[in-house]
């Protein structure tokens, strides 16, 4: 069964990674679909996002990477994807998603959202956060893979 992931991952986190390993392992296809969302203006284009979050899941072999402007539906339709796999923090991410999941559910009846809860240790963790701390020049290495760092440290700190 495939499954896609989509999201902004403006970067991918070691969440979203932690998401990505665990869903690997219950379907036979993740692919993780970077979103361009008109709406937010991203810290790295979709091309760098999308060679980050390749970096990171190179050790899975069912995880591909792509990237679509559009519904979600359209893409997961395109693709035979019969699972809307979406990751789970806090209440109010509960809110957003199931509002989220009703209504591409009236878009495409036959897609079903699957959530995966975070594990323990990544439920503060966002990729605003990341940023925010980045900007003010924290360390971030605990928080994404290293290449990511390696990423984030060149756009903020050496700038
Ligand atoms: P979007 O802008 O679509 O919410 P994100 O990159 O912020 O894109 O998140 C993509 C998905 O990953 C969402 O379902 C989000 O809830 C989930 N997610 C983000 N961070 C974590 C985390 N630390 N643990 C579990 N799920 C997460």
């Amino acid at each position: 069964m495939i499954a896609i992931y989509p999201g902004s991952f403006d970067p991918i986190t070691c969440g979203h990674l932690d998401i990505i390993q665990r869903a690997s392992r219950l379907f036979d296809t993740i692919i993780v679909v970077v979103s361009l969302n008109p709406n937010k203006q991203p810290l790295f284009n979709a091309e760098k996002r999308m060679a980050q979050i390749r970096e990171s899941v190179q050790d899975l072999p069912n995880v591909e990477v792509d990237c679509f402007n559009g519904l979600t539906v359209t893409y997961a339709r395109m693709r035979k994807a019969k699972v809307l796999l979406r990751g789970l923090r806090v209440l109010s991410d509960f809110e957003k998603e199931l509002q989220m999941a009703h209504t591409n559910k009236t878009l495409a009846e036959d897609l079903e959202t699957v959530f995966l809860a975070t594990s323990t240790e990544y439920g503060f963790l966002s990729s605003s956060l990341v940023k925010e701390i980045a900007q003010f020049e924290g360390a971030v290495d605990h928080l994404v893979p290293p290449h990511v760092a390696r990423d984030i440290y060149q756009c903020y700190v050496q700038t």
